[in-house]
């Protein structure tokens, strides 16, 4: 029967691929790929000359139907972002709704997450976790949404573009507090590092330090010693 399959690629390191995904992508009819270009290198490598087609956020709503009637004439279809999952803060979703909606078959082939990768040795706590992905690039609702979240008892994790990161980190102190926190930045890549400490430190690292590459955020949730966020008169949290 044939199948949307859902293909997660590297986030950097190029042999973080299952053998499954390699063998989905190579045997696949079409592989609908964010950037055409980019996934070429990661086929080339594996050697995988499966045709690709471009699907990404300006045309995904348009796109979705021509390539979802290839599945039900009986192709497979393999979908992939630029890294990592595709859906989790990258083009997809629609898709993946939609195929669900015709009765499709949508099989995921896991792999790579920044957001898995990065919580899985940050060393703060993940029994349960609130992945938050990209925060708006404008001061005011990233305040608010931090804001938002300012009760959560779990480790929050966010995404960043590298120009951010300073806005981010002083909104997050002023917000959170000293909180324990880490940047995980360029995560299986040559320079991968992590920069760990409190919100202060993170964020007088980084004023010392211009961040470059990719960073993925987590900021530990509220400690049972914080006073959780004053409620206005009607008993809404403030901010939220
Ligand atoms: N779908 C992807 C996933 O599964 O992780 C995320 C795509 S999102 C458009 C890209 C963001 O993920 C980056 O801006 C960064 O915040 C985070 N990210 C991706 N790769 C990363 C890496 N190698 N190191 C740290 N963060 C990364």
């Amino acid at each position: 029967m044939s199948a949307l399959y859902v293909v997660s690629t590297p986030i950097g390191n190029l042999e973080d691929i299952t053998y499954r995904a390699v063998r989905i992508l190579g045997e696949a009819d079409l592989i609908a790929a964010e950037d055409t270009r980019h996934t070429r290198k990661l086929l080339d490598a594996y050697d995988i000359r499966t045709p690709t087609t471009s699907l990404h956020s300006h045309n995904e709503a348009g796109k979705s139907n021509s390539l979802l009637r290839r599945v039900e004439d009986g192709e497979d279809v393999a979908l992939v972002s630029d890294g990592g999952t595709p859906g989790i803060s990258d083009p997809g979703g629609r898709l993946i709704r939609a195929a669900i909606d015709r009765g499709i078959r949508v099989v995921p082939a896991p792999g790579p997450c920044a957001c898995v990768a990065a919580a899985s040795v940050a060393g703060l706590p993940t029994a349960a976790f609130y992945y938050a992905g990209f925060c708006s690039p404008k001061s005011g609702r990233r305040r608010r949404r931090m804001e938002s979240l300012r009760d959560l008892d779990v480790t929050l994790i966010f995404y960043e573009s590298p120009h951010r990161v300073r806005r981010f980190l002083g909104d997050a102190e002023e917000v959170f507090g000293p909180r324990p926190a880490v940047a995980a930045r360029e995560l299986t890549k040559v320079y991968e590092e992590f920069v760990r400490g409190t919100l202060t430190d993170l964020r007088e690292h980084f004023e010392g330090t211009a961040p470059r590459g990719e960073f993925t955020i987590l900021i530990h949730g509220r400690g049972d010693d914080e006073p959780s966020s004053p409620t206005d008169d009607s008993g809404r949290t403030a901010g939220a």
